[in-house]
């Protein structure tokens, strides 16, 4: 019995090649009957193709460029700050906004960059990194009864350690979350009853694709994905599945500042704390000695340990991977080009470089970096270097990183700085990759490949509804 009129899916890192032997073998039986029934294909990610900003991507059909938002993290080159982006973020209409405008109720739950949650006509349950445990449901007092029905907060509490012994008790509790996200869903669904419902899961990504790729964590939450979509396609019209970015498989690290240091073109302070871990002394072992001494407690307000962070290198010889305060401390900027963020975003020094300077060191970067070969493996750990207005356009392009190196697949650029290696064996196994997946079935959906951009999947369930999507979207309806 079809109540609702839409259902969209939104699996984080979700992509074909990770699910197609799952498919053939018929352990996803709903995804499979849904897609060969519909219009599916590839759905092309935002660049770099990572979950902030790409579910806003998403949500707003809006590029970087237009958002603001390009990475976790983004540095302003002449203010020397770093900035953490959070829903307040974004300030563009989101689908929901669009479809409440036009008299469509709606709902979410869990997709991440939607903490805190914003009234909706509907209800909005927040999800994904950043989503603390209170405070994250419109209407609020739907809070007290999700955590008495279900138990339930938008991320599980993880064992301290998440390696070693914890890895299946760190699993397990990922398999739940990725449960009740989809029970959550349904149970709001059946009290609302809206006409859109947007469920999310960002547990089946991270931790669990990243740490196990295709294992056995990872298929257990991709069937229990199968067995809600089997219950809750029948209850709308119109289903549509889809990613943020996709996954790969991923052996190794790749430390870009790394590279950047080695070529001449980042220079950094080497302080006292740095030269201490040359003696053994880390933040590792420093926190270890905390620990012995009871003092970790009293100190352990976010703040301190961020300075930790930045200040000492931990036992990898690294200064936080999304820390660009890190940069800012230990980078001499009057003997440095270029800095790094992890997966992708570059930043020229434009307090240094004069406007042919910057071309021209924008051009060499582009060349060498693309030429940058693993010798150990016979591999590029890039696949593509991008130059900003190849990939964004907008309202914000001087805020956009200058260049983005796209991972290659078997690649994870960590960022951080302060490694003397440029390669290390990686600790996870899936990697985010570009393209993603995407399916639309329902009444008069042709059975067709089509592949898309992550831009096109709003637009596309603004027609479903029968709704012209505003004319300043990035994206365009896939179906005819
Ligand atoms: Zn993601």
């Amino acid at each position: 019995m079809a109540n609702g009129t839409v259902l969209a899916v939104g699996i984080d890192g979700a992509c074909w090649s990770l699910v197609d032997n799952w498919i053939d073998e018929g352990e996803l039986p709903n995804l499979r009957e849904i897609r060969d029934n519909g219009t599916w294909g590839e759905l092309e990610s935002c660049v770099p193709p990572v979950t902030c900003p790409a579910w806003k991507c998403y949500s707003t059909s809006q590029n970087p460029g237009e958002l603001g938002v390009f990475w976790w993290e983004s540095l302003d080159i002449a203010s020397k700050e770093s900035f953490t982006p959070s829903s307040r973020s974004f300030s563009h209409p989101e689908l929901w906004d669009i479809l409440n405008d036009a008299g469509v109720t709606t709902g979410v739950v869990g997709m991440p960059l939607t903490y805190p949650p914003k009234e909706v006509d509907g209800f909005m349950i927040s999800g994904g990194p950043g989503a603390p445990d209170h405070d994250f449901t419109y209407p609020e007092d739907v809070e007290d009864e999700l955590k008495s029905k279900f138990d339930y907060t938008p991320r599980p509490t993880f064992p301290a350690d998440s390696e070693g012994d914890n890895e299946e008790e760190f699993a397990e509790k990922s398999i739940e979350q990725v449960d009740l996200d989809f029970k959550v869903a349904k149970h709001l669904y059946e009290k609302y009853d809206v006409d859109f419902l947007q469920v999310c899961s960002f547990e089946i990504n991270a931790p669990l694709q990243h740490q196990f790729y295709d294992g056995e964590p990872t298929k257990k939450a991709w069937k229990i994905i199968d067995n809600h979509l089997g219950d809750l396609a029948d209850e709308f019209e119109y289903v549509v599945i889809h990613s943020d970015h996709g996954t790969s498989e991923m052996d190794q690290q790749f430390f870009i500042n790394s590279w950047l240091a080695q070529e001449g073109y980042l220079t950094r302070d080497r302080s006292f704390f740095e030269r201490l871990a040359d003696y053994g002394i880390t933040r590792d072992r420093l926190l270890g000695v905390l620990d012995t001494l009871r003092l970790r407690e009293p100190l352990s307000n976010v703040q301190t340990l961020r300075n930790l962070g930045r200040r000492i290198p931990d036992s990898r010889g690294l200064f936080g991977e999304r820390e660009g305060s890190a940069i800012f401390d230990k980078v001499l900027w009057g003997e440095t080009d270029a800095v790094g963020l992890a997966q992708g975003p570059l930043y020229l020094n434009t307090d240094k470089l004069n406007e042919q300077e910057y071309e021209t060191t924008r051009n060499k970067l582009v060349e060498e970096i693309e030429s940058i070969v693993d010798e150990k493996r016979d591999a590029p750990p890039i696949q593509q270097v991008f130059k900003k207005e190849e990939v964004y356009h907008g309202e914000y392009m001087d805020k956009a990183p200058d260049l983005v190196a796209l991972d290659a697949p078997e690649y994870h650029n960590k960022g951080g700085i302060g490694k003397k290696e440029l390669f290390r064996k990686s600790d996870w196994r899936g990697n985010n990759a570009r393209q993603g997946l995407h399916v639309i079935s329902g009444p008069g959906v042709d059975s067709a490949r089509v592949d898309a951009e992550i831009y096109d999947v709003a637009p596309t369930i603004l027609s479903l509804f029968d709704l012209d999507p505003p004319s300043n979207l990035d994206g365009t309806p896939v179906l005819d």
